[in-house]
């Protein structure tokens, strides 16, 4: 991705990875005739998607975005990282050139000033810490790193069912607390601000307890950072649908629409986390339901 300029603010995108895995597998209850509504719209042209749900897969884009802002550079979410054990073998001991990526950006990692999780998943938390001589340390030497006070008391009780982000917060949070670099903060935390503006986060509860979405502006185009609001297009159509990891769908359900209907009435540029290829767009009202119009990226 170019970098999107609004205002003051700088938007930077950092690809670690694409996960592809059969549709059905993460959003269960897509439908034939949910497709073809998607279709009019979303063309990938690689056959990712057939007519036929069961026969579909989709692919989780990973990426980080960097925001450079009035001399502040804020990393939104840290993808899988290298070198983790993992219960789950798509992202067991990963060995991706992120840093190179972000290198190429621009970046080096002592350049990062605040690191803001949109949650405490695996795969928004991992380049939190590097390996160091068998050691987990801090990626980012001179950044804060905000974590959300309910995700961060959710997953120190070790929950049930949970394994993959169990093991997160153990090799990516815990040693960034250890550390002294991390910050405990409300869901509603304002990270930055200027008068009129500034970069915050708001809750969007669902995907997990304290999931958040970030938002920033400075002068310029307001944007959202998503996190996992969403993971797909499909659900602008299918808002109700619950994702499979999920940890309370109905709520999760509801957050998405809300925010989807913040979206088209803020007319806020969206960076979702997990859209592949181009991700960047606008959300538009489509009768009952949304479609998505990129931004050239
Ligand atoms: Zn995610």
């Amino acid at each position: 991705m170019q970098p999107i300029k609004l205002g003051r603010m700088t938007v930077h995108k950092v690809h670690e990875m694409d996960s592809p895995t059969p549709l059905l597998a993460q959003l269960p209850g897509v439908t034939a005739g949910d497709l073809a509504r998607l279709k009019g719209w979303y063309r990938p042209d690689d056959g990712e998607l057939t007519d036929d749900p069961a026969t579909s897969h989709m692919t989780f884009g990973i990426h980080s975005f960097v925001i450079e802002v009035d001399g502040q550079t804020i990393m939104v979410d840290t993808c899988c990282g290298n070198h983790k054990n993992r219960g789950l073998p798509e992202v067991h001991q990963l060995d991706t050139d992120y840093l190179g990526n972000l290198a190429r950006a621009g970046f080096a990692p002592a350049d990062i000033d605040l690191v803001m999780c949109t949650h405490l998943h695996f795969d928004h938390v991992g380049w939190n810490t590097r390996l160091d001589n068998g050691k987990w340390v801090p990626t980012f030497p001179n950044a804060k790193y905000l974590f959300g006070q309910r995700d961060y008391d959710y997953f120190l009780g070790n929950p049930a069912g949970e394994d993959f982000h169990n093991e997160a917060f153990l090799d990516s949070i815990v040693p960034v607390m250890d550390a002294g670099q991390g910050i405990l903060v409300d869901e509603d935390h304002v990270a930055h601000r200027q008068i009129g503006d500034g970069v915050w986060l708001e809750a969007a509860f669902g995907h997990s307890p304290g999931c958040c979405t970030v938002h920033g502006q400075a002068g310029g185009e307001a944007a959202i950072f998503w996190g996992d609001v969403i993971h797909h297009p499909v659900q602008m159509i299918r808002y109700d649908l619950p994702f499979a990891f999920d940890a309370d769908p109905a709520a999760a359900s509801l957050t998405r629409q809300r925010v989807m209907n913040k979206a088209v009435d803020e007319d806020l540029l969206c960076f979702p986390a997990h859209f592949r290829l181009n991700s960047v767009g606008k959300v538009r009202a489509d009768g009952d339901a949304f479609r998505y119009d990129w931004v050239a990226e």
